[in-house]
């Protein structure tokens, strides 16, 4: 059993995977080509966003907002304390300084009264500007970006939804990555809508920003083209193969796989309901199952149903076994009085299940038992 099953994705899709591979070795343009283009005009449809920029990884696309948004050192970026390292990451790379905050008690996202705690205890102590807040869609749900959106109007400060597990999830009938002033996603295989390498993209509506990114992301390219180069940016873009790689798993997204995401987490909440504290879905909130991600009493419980479906030969994962504010890397770094409860909480209990949209009933029956019996 796979924690992903990309080949019988590969099985389901062939034909058209096949013959999209096939059209960029024949047409041997591999860089910026047309189905990069189709692309980029197809996943800013999806997500009802007017620009969609295309680049080499969701951290290029974090880092490249980032850079356009002009942070740099003494700016504050607050960013979740429960998220993948690179939402907080890039903050740094650019100069920047992370501030975490915790996420809310009833779901792994932001909580937008930790946020404003900590917004509040940088301008109290002076030293760092207030700049911009990420939220993150983890494990696919759609954060309270209406809530985090509020927190940034108040404190006048930029908004980056960083969507890299939530493609395809919605809230209030806005897709993810249509929040924020701008938004980010992900290509990494694993992720929602995957690609087979490296890709990612940021969507925004703002055409001062999609220029700015569109230069950054190929040298920091000016009107006359490559060669005139006009501020420092990066090499960041998306193969023409990852594109046309793309291209039919969108199709497969947007028809059928959100909803199967759908069912799979159905059955696997019907199953552990009262056993262990399944995921909260608020009303409004489509998530797209990037992880099915149970609490289990303790740690001990967690790490004995671990064993159990290893001994069985059952993927699991640990996402994530350490808050960012714990990591070596930052755990020299002011926390403003945040004790982060939820986010350590959820490190101590969280584990997650095999979960894609091709899993069936009698795979996800093996799972659940041997969930069950460790118990
Ligand atoms: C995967 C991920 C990223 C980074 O994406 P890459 O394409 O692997 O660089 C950023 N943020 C979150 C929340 C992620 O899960």
């Amino acid at each position: 059993m796979q924690f992903r099953d990309l080949q019988k994705q590969y099985e389901v899709l062939k034909p058209e995977m096949d013959a999209a591979m096939i059209a960029v070795a024949s047409g041997a343009h591999f860089i910026s080509g047309e189905q990069v283009k189709t692309l980029e005009e197809r996943l800013a449809a999806y997500v009802g966003r007017k620009h969609c920029i295309t680049c080499g990884n969701g951290t290029d696309a974090l880092e490249l907002c980032m850079m356009a948004w002009g942070v740099g050192p003494g700016d504050a970026v607050f960013v979740p304390d429960f998220t993948f390292f690179a939402s907080g990451e890039v903050v740094s790379s650019v100069g920047g300084t992370p501030v975490f905050y915790d996420v809310c008690a009833d779901t792994f996202n932001a909580d937008a009264k930790s946020l404003e705690a900590a917004i509040e205890a940088v301008i109290a102590e002076g030293k760092l500007t207030p700049k911009a807040v990420v939220d993150v869609d983890l494990f696919g749900l759609p954060a309270d970006h209406e809530a985090v959106a509020a927190v940034c109007k108040k404190h006048g400060l930029l908004f980056l939804e960083d969507a890299a597990q939530g493609f395809g999830g919605m809230l209030h009938g806005k897709r993810n990555g249509a929040f924020g002033d701008a938004a980010c996603t992900s290509f990494f295989p694993a992720k929602p809508l995957g690609c087979y390498g490296d890709g990612g993209a940021v969507f925004t509506d703002d055409d001062g920003i999609n220029d700015l990114i569109r230069s950054l992301c190929v040298h920091g390219k000016g009107p006359g083209g490559k060669y005139d180069n006009i501020r420092v940016g990066m090499n960041s873009r998306l193969d023409n193969l990852q594109a046309a790689v793309l291209l039919p798993k969108l199709k497969a997204l947007a028809d059928y796989e959100v909803a199967a995401r759908q069912t799979v987490a159905g059955r696997y909440n019907a199953a552990f309901a009262g056993k262990f504290t399944t995921p909260f879905v608020a009303e409004g909130c489509l998530s797209v199952w990037a992880q099915y991600a149970l609490l289990a009493e303790d740690t001990k419980q967690r790490d004995r149903v671990i064993a159990r479906l290893t001994e069985k030969g059952i993927p699991s994962m640990v996402y994530y076994p350490t808050p960012q504010h714990a990591l070596p890397v930052f755990r020299d770094e002011p926390t403003y009085g945040e004790t982060f409860r939820n986010a350590n909480d959820y490190c101590a209990r969280t584990f997650s299940l095999p979960m894609h949209p091709y899993l069936t009933e009698a795979e996800q029956e093996t799972v659940i038992r041997a969930v069950l019996e460790a118990l």
